[in-house]
């Protein structure tokens, strides 16, 4: 404090402050959390491991939250424990506008809780079944938020590898949030070696694993008749497809799916994270791609009726990436989907997000002037503090009760309870406002440092 000339008032307001957020801080770490700490208000999403929900804190503040829950057995026998603990530490670490913010994360003995912002605009697949297709503005601006987004992460160290529109949140502005790092890998690793199971191998015995899970249909019963193939991408016809919002919505139901199920989909995946021949944060760059390909013609590029065929055609893009001509994209449009979508070696973003940025497509996006300040083309309805209604409705018997849950079979093969894997996982992070959301999120940002305990 002398050092930076602070006055001796202003020194001792300084230590007032200190020792205030120290209390503060102290006073969180004796609070043990638990999930009774929160009311279920609604489901809202499901997931490979459980589920997400909104919840009230019950407290005096009544904070409202998104709650993921995960379940122990499922992480460790899909040998995850490295995976789930990278996102809790790239989530608690992200003090980023991007990234949705982790206020806490706990565990009982069968589960492990993230309890997140609640963003409440939906997810970009919600408004993709929504609209069907994007207008070529509407998918600028998402995807330079994208470039944006994803910039972050990978300064932060991360690569992310599951960039998809079911983890891209929309926010109550209309901004773009990411979530969901559960695939998410460091080249600055920092996790113990002893939580990856069996033989200690963290080279990915992941979702990635292309063994038989992807060779199966899935269970929505919505890719019967090779319906999902019909307008495969290799098939130009000329002719736009008319799809009706019913088969739109089965299409997309279909994908979520895929989505949900352990393996997750290969859609959005690029060929060298599938080939695993070694791969570096382009692979992100390459997912963008898809993303902006589906937002345009309307489906992702290497759709097909079983992820094993989606994981053929990704790896087999140069003959299988096309883009229809009743799409009418703009030369642009199309020119950065085949730069994004094309073999790491000469994939745009080799040079940093900056060169993606410098790109035609975006001719007129102010990315020096901060996106996030601009007023977006979509603002989401949001009726009440409570209102759900910019997410997907959830299938009841995708999500298991609370019953079903006494009755699963909690250990493991080897007879053991998956306690010890999770040691050090519970985090909560340190605010001068004592743990609450702020009310603008963006505010005073610089201030919250999180705190490991
Ligand atoms: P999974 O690893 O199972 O895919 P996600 O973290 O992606 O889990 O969450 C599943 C879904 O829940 C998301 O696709 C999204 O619709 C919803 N969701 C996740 N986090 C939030 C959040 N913080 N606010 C609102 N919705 C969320
Ligand atoms: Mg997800």
């Amino acid at each position: 404090m002398k050092k930076i000339g602070l006055s001796e008032e202003a020194q001792c307001q300084m230590r007032r402050m200190l020792s205030q957020k120290e209390s503060n801080y102290i006073r969180l770490k004796r609070a043990k959390m638990n999930k009774a700490m929160f009311l279920k208000i609604k489901a809202i999403g499901v997931g490979a491991f459980g589920e997400v929900a909104l919840v009230r804190k019950i407290d005096t503040n009544n904070h409202l939250y998104a709650m993921k829950t995960l379940r122990k057995t499922d992480v460790l026998k899909r040998n995850q424990v490295a995976h789930v603990k990278a996102e809790r530490d790239i989530l608690a670490e992200a003090d980023n506008e991007w990234v949705v913010k982790l206020y806490y994360s706990f565990q009982d003995k069968d589960n492990l809780y993230f309890v997140m912002d609640y963003i409440p605009g939906g997810d970009l697949m919600s408004l993709l079944i929504k609209l069907g297709i994007f207008e070529e503005p509407l998918a600028r601006f998402y995807i330079a938020e994208l470039v944006c987004a994803v910039e972050s992460v990978h300064k932060m160290g991360f690569i992310h590898r599951d960039i998809k529109p079911d983890n891209i949140l929309i926010d109550r502005d209309g901004h773009i949030k990411l979530t969901d790092f559960g695939l998410c890998t460091g080249f600055r690793w920092t996790h113990n070696s002893k939580y990856y199971q069996r033989n200690g191998d963290h080279s990915r015995q992941d979702s990635f694993d292309p063994g038989e899970d992807w060779t199966n249909e899935c269970r929505c019963n919505n890719a019967v008749g090779g319906n999902c193939n019909s307008l495969g991408t290799t098939h130009i016809t000329g002719h736009p497809p008319v799809l009706k919002t019913l088969e739109r919505r089965r299409r997309r139901e279909h994908q979520r799916c895929l989505a949900h199920s352990l393996v997750g989909t290969p859609n959005y995946i690029a060929p060298e994270v599938l080939l695993r021949t070694g791969y570096t944060q382009l692979c992100d760059w390459w997912s963008v791609g898809v993303i902006l390909y589906e937002m345009l013609v309307g489906q992702p590029p290497f759709m097909a009726n079983t992820p094993a065929e989606t994981q053929y055609k990704v790896i087999n893009w140069s003959t299988t990436l096309q883009i229809p001509n009743y799409a009418n994209l703009s030369p642009e449009a199309a020119d950065l989907i085949v730069r994004l979508c094309t073999s790491a070696d000469q994939r745009s973003g080799r040079g940093g997000a900056g060169e993606l940025k410098t790109h035609p497509f975006f001719n007129g996006v102010d990315f020096e002037g901060g996106l996030r300040s601009k007023t977006a083309p979509y603002i989401p309805k949001i009726r009440f503090a409570t209102d759900t209604s910019n997410f997907d409705p959830i299938v009841p018997d995708k999500l298991r009760n609370s019953a079903d849950e006494d009755k699963m079979d909690n250990t493991l093969d080897n007879g053991k309870h998956p306690v010890h894997a999770f040691f050090e996982f519970t985090f909560r992070r340190f605010f001068d406002d004592g743990g609450h959301p702020r009310m603008n999120p963006d505010d005073n940002e610089a201030n919250h440092g999180p705190v490991y305990v």
